[in-house]
């Protein structure tokens, strides 16, 4: 596996394999078992995989943990190396992404109003912004990312298909501990008890499934049950919980779906968790205690 510090040393990685089938995973580092099962996947279905750690500022609001984001570059080295990645973008420094007198921003209307769009004003705008800078710069057939964040794969399926750009995006299903609290990088910063607390957001996921399975279509009584299972005898702070389509993302409570997905955002302690999951499927999202 190579290491790419400079956009000198991206580009010549690129150009050294025109002709290749090229997959390519975009992450902050800090990396799990999630990130790893989208490298592995990238791996099973290209001739060179990129994968990227860059914990890009420009996604973070002024009151966010950009500066406490967890970094680990040389365990995130070796665990990219290990699950078939080819060449690591590690720019050096965030002015390796973003030259002198940068000024251009995409922005995707509607899809990042609501959800997580309305409580981390210019968000995706900094989301989509990078990852088309990633998506540009390697030439990437095929991007793959995570259901774990859903509307950031809403958001990006939709600026693919209105820019005509020329890769395939692949979702990939959220990956969780055994418990079933879903992985991220952020669950470094949760206290044991946080973690206790944490793990209600799967159960009322989980809650939520069960009750569609039962015939329950009303969006406002899924939230309602969501909402309760998250915040009884917890100290959980819910930024928001909804039912939307999952293409749409519009919610039940307007307009029926049959591809529900129920996606929240948490305050559990001091760190804000996100999770979601689709409410027609069979599977279980966990066992429930
Ligand atoms: P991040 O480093 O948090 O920006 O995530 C990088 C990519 O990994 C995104 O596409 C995430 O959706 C994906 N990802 C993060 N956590 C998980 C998870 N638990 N399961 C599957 N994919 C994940």
């Amino acid at each position: 596996m190579e290491i790419l510090r400079t956009r000198e040393e991206l580009r010549n990685a690129v150009n050294s394999v025109r002709g290749k089938s090229v997959g390519l995973v975009p992450t902050m580092g800090y990396l799990h078992e999630g990130h790893l099962t989208l490298m592995r996947k990238a791996r099973s279905e290209n001739d060179v995989v990129f994968a990227s750690v860059f914990v890009n500022p420009t996604q973070f609001g002024p009151n966010e943990d950009l500066d406490r984001y967890p970094r680990d570059p040389e365990g995130d080295a070796k665990r990219c190396e290990s699950a078939g990645v080819d060449f690591l973008w590690m720019p050096a420094s965030p002015s390796e992404v973003y030259p002198e007198g940068y000024a251009t921003t995409v922005h995707v209307k509607g899809l990042t109003d609501g959800l997580c769009g309305a409580s981390r004003p210019g968000h995706f705008d900094g989301v989509t912004s990078v990852v088309s800078k990633l998506l540009n710069s390697t030439r990437a057939d095929r991007a793959y990312f995570g259901e774990k964040d859903f509307q950031q794969l809403a958001v990006i399926r939709r600026m693919v298909l209105d820019l005509d750009m020329n890769v395939e995006i692949i979702g990939v299903p959220t990956v969780r501990d055994t418990d079933g609290l879903a992985l991220s990088s952020r669950n470094k910063y949760l206290s044991a008890d946080d973690r206790q607390n944490g793990l209600r957001l799967s159960e009322s996921l989980e809650r939520a499934r069960q009750a569609w399975a039962k015939g329950e279509r009303d969006g406002a009584t899924l939230e309602a049950l969501i909402r309760q299972t998250i915040e009884t005898g917890t100290p959980n702070e819910i930024d928001y919980v909804e039912v939307v389509d999952a293409n749409t993302l519009r919610p039940l409570r307007e307009v029926p779906s049959n591809t529900p997905v129920a996606i929240l955002a948490v305050r559990v302690g001091s760190t804000r968790l996100i999770d979601n999951a689709r409410l027609d499927r069979a599977e279980a999202i966990r066992q429930l205690g």
